[in-house]
């Protein structure tokens, strides 16, 4: 029990089987990988649009609603005012043909959130002073617990901790500010409203970090392959896919290097199947030190992988290759190093239209690689990069 206790004090989120590493990412998005951020626009983008749908027919309906409660000076303002959210709220519902990003994302929340506390901080002024009694007096209520409404809302989203506290914050301010500014609210009740809004922030907090939590668990389950921890080849074709496309928009340089290790089911045969997965591993780590950390490395299939670099031309593939012929991926069980055939393809020097070309030309150049040696890379305009031990590999078999 007291060990219990003390192991919590040391780390008291390893409670919730959360390492540093997951905290941070619930924390701020700095660490979030390009594949996750992208899931969590389509995510953000799909929920804004199901909120936004139905608030446009509720804030249209809602003018019936202000019409038998309000008289009809007040009630025309309000059916303006509503009329003008409802045309905002449908823009946000419509499918635009654009390309879904976390940016968009953000825009599409504030302009969903804004909404409410127009009608909050606009129901203070225009409500002030009217004696409201039936229906009046309970939409006038309505209007006034706004704030939570919204608060209780945001949790819908998968938010870090920091973007959930920058969407609250103007929030809790616009609370607590409005009803002094409108003269209607008393030191005491800015005092409870911040304390009752400070509790649903809390769980606020706390939904919208499990919401992204679950969904980091999701992306990095269906998107790592377990035994390397590299990308899968779906969520790699994907993001080859994305990085095209934004290669062919910017006019930059975007290319891809296939690996396949040489000889590698004679491991399996001599040493075990366990030490070829060691390998695998070793082979993946080494690729990680090679690259730049924006590069993304993908188990294309067994013991093949493809390394994806945008922004990198002939000169920079030759910087990575140097490494890479140096000191391979490692070693085999029997010490001698575990080397690659290897093939490189650029967008734009090899003149490629679509991503599968460009894959299937860096195959086509490991293949090549293979059939002339192996322990070596052919890259653009098909030169041949060769290392000081490729002499060694016939005998590594
Ligand atoms: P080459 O130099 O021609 O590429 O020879 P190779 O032996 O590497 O080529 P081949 O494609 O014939 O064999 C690939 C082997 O990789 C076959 C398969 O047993 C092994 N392999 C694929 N995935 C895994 C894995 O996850 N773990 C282990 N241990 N072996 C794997
Ligand atoms: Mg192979
Ligand atoms: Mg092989």
């Amino acid at each position: 029990m007291g060990a219990d206790v003390l192991r919590f004090l040391k780390n008291p989120f390893k409670i919730f089987s959360l390492s540093r590493e997951d905290l941070d990412q619930l924390i701020h998005a700095g660490n979030h990988s390009h594949y996750l951020s992208r899931h969590r626009a389509n995510i953000m983008i799909e929920r804004v649009r199901i909120v936004a749908a139905a608030f446009s027919a509720l804030t249209f309906l809602w003018i019936g609603l202000d019409y038998i409660a309000f008289d009809p000076e007040t009630w025309e303002t309000l059916a303006y005012m509503r009329l003008v959210s409802t045309a905002i709220f449908l823009g946000l519902a419509w499918r635009w043909n654009v390309e879904n990003s976390l940016g968009l994302g953000f825009v599409m929340l504030v302009v969903l959130m804004i909404n409410p506390p127009v009608f909050y901080v606009a129901s203070h002024f225009l409500l002030q002073g009217q004696e409201q009694s039936g229906l009046a007096s309970i939409i006038a209520t309505v209007y006034t617990m706004l704030p939570y409404i919204i608060i209780a809302g945001l949790s819908i989203f998968p938010l870090t901790a920091l973007e959930a506290t920058l969407f609250a914050l103007p929030i809790l301010v616009m609370t607590v500010v409005t009803p002094q500014l409108a003269g209607s609210g008393t030191i005491a009740q800015s005092l409870a409203t911040v304390w009752i809004l400070a509790l649903i922030l809390g769980i606020y907090l706390l939904a919208g970090m499990s919401q992204l939590h679950s969904m980091i668990s999701l992306v990095h389950r269906a998107s790592k392959d377990p035994l390397t921890n590299l990308l899968t080849r779906r969520t790699g074709a994907e993001i080859i896919d994305l990085y095209f496309r934004v290669s062919v928009l910017h006019n930059t340089p975007f290319s891809v290097i296939f690996f396949d290790l040489d000889h590698f089911k004679s491991i399996n045969d001599n040493f075990g199947h366990e030490a070829g997965d060691e390998a695998l591993r070793g082979a993946a780590q080494k690729l990680h030190e090679y690259l730049r950390r924006s590069d993304i490395i993908v188990r294309w299939g067994g013991e093949e992988m493809v390394a994806v670099l945008p922004n990198t031309d002939a000169k920079g593939i030759k910087l990575i290759l140097d490494r890479v012929l140096k000191d391979w991926l490692g070693e085999r069980p029997d010490d001698k190093p575990l080397t690659a055939s290897i093939g490189v393809a650029e967008r734009i020097s090899d003149d490629i239209d679509d991503w599968p070309d460009l894959v299937e030309k860096a195959d086509e150049r490991m293949y090549a690689a293979k059939k002339t040696g192996r322990a070596r890379a052919i890259i653009m305009d098909d030169e041949v990069m060769l290392s000081a031990i490729a002499a060694d590999t016939g005998s590594s078999r």
